[in-house]
């Protein structure tokens, strides 16, 4: 259990440290957080671009780089950022030092790119708060089994934060951002989005496993699990420290915590979609294994599908995978031609997802309904649709993306008015 003087996580992500300026704002906000009398530690991400050069450079000298050092180069972003905060929070008065991942230690699995967390031992650090200073950990990274460094993802300085979080029973976690909340749609293509003063984690974690980045999808589900306040705040705003009472961002709370029940409560949507139709298969059962088994076994992850029968004993399978699954995505389709016996294989890169969420969906009816006549009345043909218990997703053309986002924001009464 928390003791009596308040323990709280601050994470900055990108564009909150993006600069020298930014990353002496952030420190004399650490300090006020400190000096109302909180433990504070502090996690960080790379400057805002850095994460994206790096992975760059990997890509232009290999395709298939090794991502053992693919790891050790693109960590290398937020090791530079926990150095510069820790040298701001001197600066100014405020024990700091910087902490790598594997320092911490923060222990992962081998699955380099995309690693998911083992375990994290939060003594180091108590240790190191209770001496007064703050530690400014690298965000992103850990270590493998084998001592490597590994890194979780893109976007996963959250999953970090929350993570460290639970290890040091912190009272919350607060993500600070370049917007002051967690919006009803990404506020940047709605004007009309509204802050949502509080979500469920079932909800966030829907609304990020469908493309929206505020959370990165795995820190929802870990904050879900380990029971961790989390707060989603700006960090371009200027505030007081945030002790108790009343929060100025968004928080992520389970559902009996929120009083406004609303049938829907976000839209997102994600262009990193694309879609293939395997064309007048024969049909006969066990298709959809041949199809979709190599799929799995070349890492291939699809998301919806569609099957259709025809009255010719043929059969038409459309399913969605990510932009960069596509690739690998045709070449193990164009390897099964023979034996799956297909006409035609039709693909398509320039596609969006849109999902609406709210758990309301449960218990009424009409979300899909709204959605589809919406979207018919501004004539955007629907490609594939997928629903689960709290959402409705389906694909169109990626030119109706922000047309499709607003009309839906609108049929759903979310505007701010
Ligand atoms: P950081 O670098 O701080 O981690 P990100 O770019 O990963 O920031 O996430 C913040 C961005 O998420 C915002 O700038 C916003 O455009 C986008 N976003 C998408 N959907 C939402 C939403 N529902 N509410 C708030 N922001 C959203
Ligand atoms: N810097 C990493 C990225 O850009 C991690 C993060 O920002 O959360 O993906
Ligand atoms: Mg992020």
């Amino acid at each position: 259990m928390p003791g009596s003087v308040p323990r709280i996580v601050m994470k900055f992500g990108g564009t909150s440290v993006g600069d020298l300026e930014r990353i002496k704002a952030v420190a004399e906000r650490v300090k006020k957080q400190k000096d109302a009398g909180c433990d504070v530690l502090v996690v960080v991400s790379a400057m805002a671009g850095e994460t994206n050069k790096l992975v760059g450079y990997c890509d232009a000298l290999s395709d298939l780089h090794d991502a053992r050092e693919y790891d050790s180069i693109v960590a290398t972003g937020e090791q530079v950022t926990s150095g510069l905060l820790a040298i701001a929070l001197q600066k100014i008065g405020v024990a700091a030092r910087s902490f790598a991942g594997w320092q911490v230690p923060i222990r992962t699995d081998s699955v380099h790119g995309k690693a998911s967390l083992d375990t994290i031992d939060g003594e180091r650090l108590l240790g190191c708060m209770a001496e007064g200073i703050v530690p400014v950990v690298a965000g992103f990274q850990g270590v493998g089994p084998d001592g490597r460094v590994t890194t979780l993802g893109r976007g996963g300085s959250d999953t970090s934060a929350v993570a460290l979080a639970a290890a040091i029973r912190a009272d919350r976690c607060d993500i600070y951002t370049d917007v002051d909340g967690i919006y009803t749609t990404d506020p940047r293509i709605v004007a009309k989005a509204r802050k949502l003063e509080k979500i469920t984690y079932e909800e966030m974690l829907e609304l990020a496993s469908v493309g929206a980045r505020v959370l990165q999808t795995r820190s929802v589900g870990l904050a879900m699990r380990e029971r961790v306040r989390v707060q989603v705040l700006s960090s371009f705003e200027d505030g007081p420290a945030l002790v108790e009472g009343e929060l100025p961002g968004s928080l992520v709370v389970d559902e009996d915590e929120i009083v406004e029940k609303k049938l829907v409560t976000g839209i997102a949507y994600s262009r990193d979609e694309a879609k293939l139709s395997v064309r007048r298969i024969p049909d006969r059962p066990g298709i959809a294994a041949a199809i979709f088994g190599p799929l799995s076994e070349a890492n291939v992850n699809v998301d919806m599908i569609v099957q259709s029968t025809g009255a010719d004993g043929t059969t038409n399978m459309t399913f969605t995978t990510s932009k960069s699954d596509l690739p690998r995505a045709i070449s193990t389709l164009e390897s099964m031609r023979h034996a799956v016996q297909y006409e035609e294989l039709a693909t398509d890169a320039d596609v969006v997802k849109i999902s609406v969420v709210g758990t309301g969906m449960r218990s009424h009816t009409g979300v899909a309904a709204t959605m589809f006549r919406t979207l018919s009345e501004r004539s955007i043909n629907i490609q594939v649709i997928s629903t689960s218990e709290i959402k409705v997703s389906v694909l169109v053309s990626a030119e109706y993306a922000e047309l499709a986002v607003r009309a839906l924001h609108t049929a759903y009464g979310l505007d701010d008015v």
